[in-house]
């Protein structure tokens, strides 16, 4: 039997306000405990939520980016539940009148296409305290300085069917809320938090399989991982007769594995009901305007920009645009290479430098080599000065700080690359007549000999002839 994977993903990105979302207590992360929770963060009594407009004002930004429709009119309401860390028993949430509506937003899949994924809604709620596990021997604490926290729960369609796919949308929203500078996007810190919905169905039936709902889990890659469990883990339930059952799971990374953890609560468990204490929000449409002009250009409009101006590939300009401060430093790279050649600033960037920050476990942002420094190296690969593998040297060397610019290396270490076709000419000469018996082969048909003819005239040049005229000149000359 064929299956088909269906997933959706509820993310809570924590808004980067500096106070909460209905009290003026600071949002900062890693203060003391409960140092940063006031009157209204802990519930008591006769206190009033008042909405935080910078909260508001975030949310519309993010739906003016997925081209949703933004309601003139939305509404909190009280989610009914007991927790320790939720003082008031009860959340507020929004329900049945959420600020952003339906939108939508472009990703890029491995294969180089592309794909469209629904956004349901996007709404406002508060986040709630902490629960302290380890701290205390046989007791738990209660930490409530994220008690109140704005949060913005970006819902999807149940569009994607991979985990490849989930991963692909989440990163591209994980993207966007920092391109908007709503959130800090610090996964380690909770500030982007993600539940994937999981489902499977027989190939071509139409109605959705029953989903299990993976709880917070904190890395893109477990992510994969947990849905990845849980289609196997569902598949073979059905397989071995058995029915999956609609529930929340929690993923084990050391186990590798999904656990119940409780049945899934239906809505009206919640007893769901407009909060008395909070009027409704009404959009001015004046102040939508407003903060349409303030958008700055979005990773897809880049990553557009970059496929339409630059003939860039889909990937790399979906790479370049994952984040601001990368898309920022590749236009400074090209910039300081005379924009000559973008395709090989992609390539630069996407290959050598992300994979050495990457080993480093560094970041853009902490690049040992600067846009200009690089910008620099690519221009005299650009005009022949030197070829990419003497390249690659200098790249070394500036990575570890031993050089300050490409040219001062090439010069100090006499790398330029020799494009005197006469000198070429000597060295293959040469080579030809430390190599006769090759020679012959060659004019006798075996003609995969010129990488060794290639490769020789590059050693006796140390790296620094010209390689597509040794190539020429080898032809030439073999031939004659
Ligand atoms: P709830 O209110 O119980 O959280 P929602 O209807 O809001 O449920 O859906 C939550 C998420 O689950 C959404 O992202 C939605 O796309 C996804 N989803 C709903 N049904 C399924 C399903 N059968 N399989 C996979 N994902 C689903
Ligand atoms: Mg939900």
């Amino acid at each position: 039997m064929e299956w088909e994977v269906v997933i959706g993903l509820e993310i809570h990105a924590q808004l980067a306000a500096k106070t909460k979302i209905f009290s003026s207590a600071s949002t900062a992360y890693g203060a003391e405990p409960n140092t940063q929770a006031c009157a209204v963060d802990l519930g008591l009594p006769g206190v009033l939520p008042v909405l935080n407009q910078e909260a508001v004002k975030m949310a519309i930004k993010f739906g003016l980016a997925i081209g949703a429709d933004l309601p003139p009119r939305s509404v909190f309401a009280r989610k009914n539940y007991f927790y320790p860390d939720l003082p008031k028993g009860y959340q507020i949430s929004q329900f049945e009148l959420p600020i952003v509506g339906q939108g939508k937003l472009s990703i890029e899949l491995e294969d180089g296409s592309e794909k469209i994924v629904g956004i349901t809604r996007a709404h406002l709620e508060e986040d709630a305290g902490k629960s302290m596990h380890g701290d205390f021997q046989g007791q738990t604490g209660v930490d409530l300085n994220r008690a109140g926290t704005p949060l913005l729960e970006i819902v999807s369609d149940p569009d994607m069917s991979s985990a490849k796919e989930a991963v692909a949308y989440m990163k591209k929203i994980h993207s966007l809320v920092q391109y908007l500078e709503i959130c800090d996007g610090n996964m380690q810190e909770g500030s982007f938090r993600c539940d994937s919905n999981v489902s499977v169905r027989p190939k071509g039936q139409k109605e959705l399989g029953t989903r299990a709902e993976l709880k917070n889990i904190n890395s893109f890659r477990n992510v994969e991982r947990a849905i990845n469990i849980e289609i196997e883990r569902q598949i073979e339930l059905i397989e071995d007769g058995g029915t999956v059952v609609q529930e929340t799971r929690l993923y084990d990374a050391d186990k590798n594995e999904t656990r119940s953890m409780r049945s899934k609560e239906e809505a009206n468990d919640y007893r769901y009901f407009p909060d008395p204490d909070l009027l409704p929000v009404v959009l001015d449409p004046e102040m939508i305007e407003q903060i349409r002009a303030t958008l700055p250009e979005l990773p897809n409009a880049k990553r557009d920009r970059f496929v339409a101006d630059m003939s860039l590939s889909l990937y790399d300009a979906s790479v370049l645009t994952s984040s601001r401060e990368l898309a920022n430093y590749f236009e400074a790279v090209l910039k300081a290479s005379d924009n000559k050649d973008p395709k090989l600033c992609a390539n630069w960037i996407i290959t050598q430098l992300l994979g050495a920050l990457n080993k480093a476990g560094l970041e853009i942002t902490t690049s040992p080599i600067s846009a200009a420094q690089l910008g620099g190296l690519l221009t005299r690969i650009s005009d022949n000065t030197i070829s990419g593998k003497i390249a690659k040297q200098i790249f070394d060397v500036l990575w570890t700080g031993e050089g300050d610019d490409a040219d001062s290396i090439i010069e100090e270490k006499g790398l330029k690359q020799v494009t005197d076709s006469g000198a070429i000419e000597a060295i293959v000469d040469e080579v030809i007549a430390n190599n006769a018996d090759q020679a012959e082969q060659y004019r006798a048909g075996k003609e995969q000999l010129l990488g060794f003819f290639v490769g020789q005239v590059m050693k006796a040049s140390r790296g620094k002839a010209n390689p597509a005229q040794v190539n020429d000149i080898l032809k030439a000359k073999l031939a004659g």
